[in-house]
């Protein structure tokens, strides 16, 4: 049977990122994805825009990505954050945070083939396509069996790194406890023609409806995150294109002046769901297999590639034995506030900007006018935008 230090089931962002970075290691590592990498192309899911954070730039540095990336990456020089109808504001410039740039554009399709052509170089075993049936853990390995073009193979390993997204088999098999809350929201993604000559500016706007993100995208367009109630995103969807975007540019207002939309939308449910423990006997939770979140502050994959690199990190400063204990209860102390407090403000941002009480609504425009006006708020808050709040691992090969 074949046997591996490391195993991987799921070879998406970041699954195929924590590949890319124990591949600068001497451990033996298999990837298992179900879906051909040059399918992952053509995924209306890999068309959206992700917005990546400074901190990620760093990251994607170290796996030799962000050459390749920052060629198609827009930069984001500002942030605008406002609430509809109400005063409260907030701005945040590279500028006065002494970057170039507070964070970058890029479409998933371009992270997803720029880590499917690195992995196709790399040491490291491929099996795409190729589904995980089951695993067991014992006597220190875990047993896993695969089919690999409609054959069964059992394989073994020290470690099993579950990054296979947010219906994750890794995590079912193992039973880790999920957490679960459905926002009964739905996000409306898509591109638009905008009027102004804005490039660089990212927008948040919070309606009573639920709030409205637009990333600089390339070609002159931007890329709208559009999050609704579930039962109006679904009749919106389905009305004629200059309905649609009459709505929204009621709900975002004028910041970039005329809007149209162009192509086809798509629809996705939001739910918040994350795993309290994300280590095991033998097995690790990385990314949205270890946290789904509401695309509201575009820090999902942000999270997960932290995940990724914190755990090579951990696994390249030792050489001993990849699944031991030790080392998973270290990567898991790392990680745990990075991952509850991304999670937590990411669902309480949700919650506060997706309710018109007049309670609420006095508590975020003093919120955002307090982030605005005080220095040591805003630069929290920039940090933590930034992906630099919590420690980011540097990458030592062992
Ligand atoms: C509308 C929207 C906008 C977003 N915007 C942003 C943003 O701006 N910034 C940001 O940081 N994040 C954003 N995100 C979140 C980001 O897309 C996710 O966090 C990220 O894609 C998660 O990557 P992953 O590799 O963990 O999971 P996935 O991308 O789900 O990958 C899982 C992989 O596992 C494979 N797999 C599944 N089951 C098996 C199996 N049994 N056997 C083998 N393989 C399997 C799948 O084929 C897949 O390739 C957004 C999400 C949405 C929905």
């Amino acid at each position: 049977m074949p046997d591996y230090d490391v195993i991987i089931i799921g070879g998406g962002m970041v699954g195929g990122c924590l590949a890319l970075a124990l591949s600068q290691s001497s451990r033996r590592v298999a990837i298992v994805e179900a879906a051909p990498f040059a399918e992952h192309a053509s995924k209306d899911a890999s068309k959206r825009a992700i917005a990546l954070s400074w901190g990620s730039r760093g990251l994607l540095e170290q796996l030799d990505l962000w050459a390749v990336l920052s060629e198609a990456a827009m930069p984001i020089r500002q942030i605008h954050v406002s609430d509809k109808g109400h005063f409260g504001k907030m701005r945040l410039s590279a500028e006065t945070q002494q970057v170039e740039a507070l964070g970058y554009v890029v479409e998933a399709s371009q992270i997803e083939a720029a880590v499917a052509d690195r992995l196709a170089k790399a040491d490291v075993d491929l099996l795409c396509p190729a589904q995980l049936l089951d695993y067991r853990v014992t006597e220190g390995r875990a047993v896993v069996s695969v089919q690999v073009d409609g054959i069964e193979k059992s394989l073994s390993c020290s470690l099993l790194v579950g990054a296979d997204g947010g219906l994750s088999k890794v995590r079912q098999l193992g039973g880790f406890e999920l957490r679960e809350h459905a926002y009964q929201q739905r996000a409306i993604t898509g591109l638009l023609k905008v009027e102004s000559s804005y490039r660089d500016v990212a927008f948040e706007r919070f309606t009573a409806e639920g709030p409205i993100a637009m990333l600089p995208h390339f070609d002159d367009l931007y890329s709208l995150v559009w999050t609704l109630p579930s039962e109006l995103a679904e009749q919106l969807i389905k009305q004629p294109k200059d309905e649609l975007t009459a709505r929204l540019q009621l709900q975002f207002g004028q910041w970039l002046g005329a809007l149209s939309l162009v192509g086809d939308c798509q629809s996705f449910a939001l739910n918040l769901a994350y795993a309290p423990t994300t280590v095991a006997d033998r097995v690790v939770l990385i990314g949205n297999a270890a946290h789904q979140l509401h695309p509201v502050a575009g820090q999902g994959f942000n999270l997960g590639l932290r995940d990724a690199v914190g755990l090579a990190d951990v696994l390249m400063t030792t050489n001993s034995d990849a699944g031991e204990a030790a080392s998973l209860q270290v990567y898991a102390k790392r990680r745990k506030l990075d991952q509850g407090m991304i999670t937590g403000f990411t669902d309480q941002v949700v919650k506060l900007f997706s309710n018109d009480s007049a309670a609420l609504s006095l508590i975020r425009n003093n919120g955002l006018l307090l982030l605005d006006k005080v220095p040591a708020f805003k630069n929290q808050f920039a940090r933590q935008t930034m992906g630099l709040a919590t420690r980011l691992a540097r990458l030592k090969a062992n």
